[in-house]
Parts: structure tokens; C-alpha cells; sequence
């Protein structure tokens, strides 16, 4: 299958009409809808490695990854094993398995300022019962959070949201009352002075700081030195959690997330994405004493029909072992260098004024000149050019997320020959 000089995206014009009939917008998450480059969505057959095959024919070279779990690529063979294997045992008990203790296990042993694990089947639902834990375990109720960084969509979060709310420049959803959000603090990103003058305003009612430990929801703008460490601080000294929200950047930017690279202990760390293989896996977990306050132990409720479900835990099992084969993350590193400089030689040649961000096997090309440390500074980007790019890479066969503020991911099924491939795309696409 190649995609020929005649593009065209026929069959997938033809589902999304009919789509749009029976699904708002015709999809289940809205930047799925392709409005942030004005245009309709290409729908997926079937994928395997490093590709997806639309169903008129094309093959792309995908860089969203179901937006970030599927870092080994697709189908693995032993992560598509596993999941048939636990199938063939039946598809959920709701009763406890083992397999729930060796994904907590994994995780635990990876992520080492987790001592305990609590499975969920969503991001969401992660940083929403990491939240109600963090004010249980404090007795207080005010939180912080970042604008332009995003949390999922529980009411709470809906407050200077990024990701699809930034592509759809979206207000503050309707629906949310006031009084959900109104002891939801925010603060600009890389700012802790901020977060200094809502501790002093707030000193015993802020019950936890939550945080993107790399900002994905906005691009990719990574912390500046000493702003993770200065929100370490802060929370110390007036007694606050600090959540750090990877469930992106867990296991996607080292096997102990972005915490181990920073070297920073939160008190609670949310996952999702990674850590189920392409299931539905989210997760919060952190130190045992806070853990402890969780229901049936504690009396902090929270709950799930289908929580530690048995396909979605070996998906998730056979990822991380995957993951845990020595150098995967070096591999990572070296498929991102090189697409990084192949980028940077494509912006010179062409002279795009763009910046290529990156961090281990996330990037994000920004259409814009000025430097992007926080939201503000990321929705100066010129989301048209971005647009003109997005569908010159299609066209060339390589599938990037459709909005300027989301990040791109590098998987483990990526040749060089590939990264050739994308580079030599990105050469005749900056200029579109
Ligand atoms: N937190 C972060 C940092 C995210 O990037 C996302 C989703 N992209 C979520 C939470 C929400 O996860 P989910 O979509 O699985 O609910």
C-alpha cells in the first residue's frame, strides 16, 4: 500500500457523514475530530508496528499512538499474547486476580515513590481519586493546578484546561457549576512565585498541588530548572500532596517516568496511557500512609466494575516487561536525537521559524518564534501554519496529531530508515 499522488480520503468522508449522525461530532473524543486543522478525520481499519491503514487504502507512519500507549508499537507480538491468552481465561471476574498484584508490582518496583497502587480504567478517573485522597488525607479543599496543563475531564479539572480544549479554544465547559471550581486554584506554568503567593494567601487550606511534570497538553513545554523542585518545596512546607500527573510521561520518557529523571518524590503519582498497553488502564498510587486512607482500608471512597480488569492488566504486564529489556529507553533517546536533528536541519534549510521541542520519545514542532514556557506563550503559535504542515505529512503518509497542542510520540517499532521517511516528509511539509 502506498499513498499515491491522488489523495483521497473517500471512505472515511463516507463513515464520518454516517458518523456524525449517530456520535456528536461523529467521534468519542473530540480532538479526534480534526478541528484543530480544519478538516475530517481519517478513520483507522487496522494497525501493526509502526503503522495504521486507513480504510481507503493508505499507510502512515503513526505518531500519536492512541495518544501515548502504544510505545513498543502496535500488535506487539507479546503484548497481543498476553491479552489473548488472559481472554482465553475469561474477560472480567470482578473479583481479585493475581495479575492486579504483578502489574502493582511492576509499577512499584519502576516507580519507587509508589508503595501502593490503586488500578482505575482511565486517566480521568486517576486524577480525579488522587484529588479526593490528597483533601481526605489533608481535611482541606482548595487545590492548585496549571493553566493550559490537563487533568481529564472531571468538573473540578475543567479549569484552564489544555489538550482538546485548547484546540477547540473552548471556554471553561458549561456544565461545570461555579461551585465545583471554585476551590480550584490555577497558576501559569514554570511560575512557582505563583504558587508561593497562593500558599501565603491560602496556608491550611490547599490540599494538594497536581501537576504535568513535562506539560503535554499544550505542546510539549518541559519544567524550567527548579520548578518542579520549588513545587516539592512549597508543598513541604505547608503540608500539602503533591500529585504529579504522568500519565503521559509515565514509562514514556524513563521506566520511572519524569520523576526519576528530575529526581523529585511526589506524595501521589497518576498513570494511564502506558501502563495498559492499549487498554483501559489508569492508576494512582504513592506512599503507603495516604494509600492507606483508600476504602475498604480507609474511608476514602472510590470504586470500579471493571478496575483491574484481566485483559487490561496483561496488556499492561506485557508492556512493561517489554519495557524493562535493558536499553529500550537508550533506543528511544537515539530515535529521538535523530529525528530532533533531522527536524532542525529541515526548519535551517527551509528557514521556518519554528522550534522543535523535545524530551526523550516526545516532540512537538511549535509554529511560533518566541520562546514557549507555559500556555500563554503556546497559544501564540500560528495554528494555520501548523494546519498546512499537519496535511502535508498526512499526505506523505505520516500520522501526527491533529492539533498544535498535543505531543507527538516516538515508539520502539520505528526504524531508521523510518525516521529517514518522517525527516524527508518534515524537509517539503515546514514550508507548506
Ligand atoms: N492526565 C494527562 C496528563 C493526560 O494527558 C490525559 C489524557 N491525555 C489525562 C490525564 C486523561 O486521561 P484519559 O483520557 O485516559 O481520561
Amino acid at each position: 500500500i502506498t499513498n499515491s499522488d491522488t489523495f483521497s480520503l473517500e471512505r472515511s468522508h463516507q463513515l464520518y457523514q454516517e458518523a456524525q449522525q449517530l456520535l456528536p461530532g461523529g467521534v468519542n473524543s473530540p480532538v479526534r475530530a480534526f478541528r484543530g486543522v480544519g478538516g475530517e478525520p481519517v478513520f483507522i481499519e487496522r494497525a501493526e508496528g509502526p503503522y495504521l491503514y486507513d480504510v481507503d487504502g493508505h499507510r502512515y507512519l503513526d505518531y500519536v499512538q492512541s495518544w501515548g500507549p502504544m510505545i513498543l508499537g502496535h500488535t506487539h507480538p507479546a503484548v497481543l499474547e498476553a491479552v489473548v491468552a488472559a481472554g482465553q481465561r475469561g474477560f472480567s471476574f470482578g473479583a481479585p486476580t493475581e495479575a492486579e498484584s504483578n502489574l502493582a508490582r511492576l509499577v512499584i518496583d519502576c516507580v519507587p515513590s509508589v508503595e501502593m497502587i490503586r488500578f482505575v480504567n482511565s486517566g480521568t478517573e486517576a486524577t480525579m481519586s488522587a484529588l479526593r485522597l490528597a483533601r481526605a488525607y489533608t481535611g482541606r479543599n482548595k487545590i492548585i493546578k496549571f493553566s493550559g496543563c490537563y487533568h481529564g475531564h472531571a468538573d473540578m479539572l475543567l479549569v484552564q484546561a489544555g489538550s482538546g480544549v485548547a484546540t477547540m479554544g473552548l471556554p471553561d465547559s458549561p456544565g461545570v457549576p461555579t461551585q465545583t471550581t471554585q476551590n480550584t486554584l490555577t497558576a501559569d506554568y514554570n511560575n512557582a512565585a505563583e504558587v508561593e503567593q497562593l500558599f501565603a494567601s491560602y496556608p491550611d487550606d490547599i490540599a494538594a498541588v497536581i501537576v504535568e511534570p513535562i506539560a503535554a497538553n499544550m505542546g510539549l513545554v518541559p519544567p524550567e530548572p527548579g520548578f518542579l523542585e520549588r513545587l516539592r518545596e512549597l508543598t513541604q512546607k505547608y503540608h500539602a500532596i503533591l500529585i504529579f500527573d504522568e500519565v503521559m510521561t509515565g514509562f514514556r520518557v524513563a521506566l520511572g517516568g519524569m520523576q526519576e529523571r528530575v529526581k523529585i518524590t511526589p506524595d501521589l503519582t497518576c498513570f494511564g496511557k502506558i501502563i495498559g498497553g492499549g487498554l483501559p488502564v489508569g492508576a494512582y498510587g504513592g506512599r503507603r500512609e495516604i494509600m492507606d486512607m483508600v476504602a475498604p482500608v480507609g474511608p476514602m471512597y472510590q470504586a470500579g466494575t471493571l478496575s483491574g480488569n484481566p485483559l487490561a492488566m496483561a496488556a499492561g504486564i506485557a508492556t512493561l516487561n517489554e519495557l524493562r529489556k535493558a536499553g529500550q529507553y537508550e533506543e528511544l533517546e537515539r530515535k529521538g536525537q535523530r529525528l530532533e536533528e533531522g527536524f532542525n536541519k529541515a526548519l535551517q534549510d527551509n528557514k521556518v521559524d519554528a522550534t522543535f521541542k523535545r524530551i526523550g520519545a516526545m516532540f512537538c514542532l511549535y509554529f511560533s518564534r518566541e520562546a514557549v514556557v507555559d500556555y500563554t506563550s503556546a497559544k501564540r503559535s500560528d495554528t494555520q501554519r501548523f494546519a498546512r504542515y499537519f496535511w502535508s505529512m498526512l499526505t506523505s503518509g505520516i500520522y501526527l496529531p491533529p492539533s498544535q497542542f498535543e505531543s507527538c510520540f516516538i515508539s520502539l517499532a520505528l526504524d531508521d530508515d523510518m525516521i529517514e521517511e518522517t525527516i524527508q516528509a518534515a524537509a517539503t511539509s515546514v514550508n507548506a
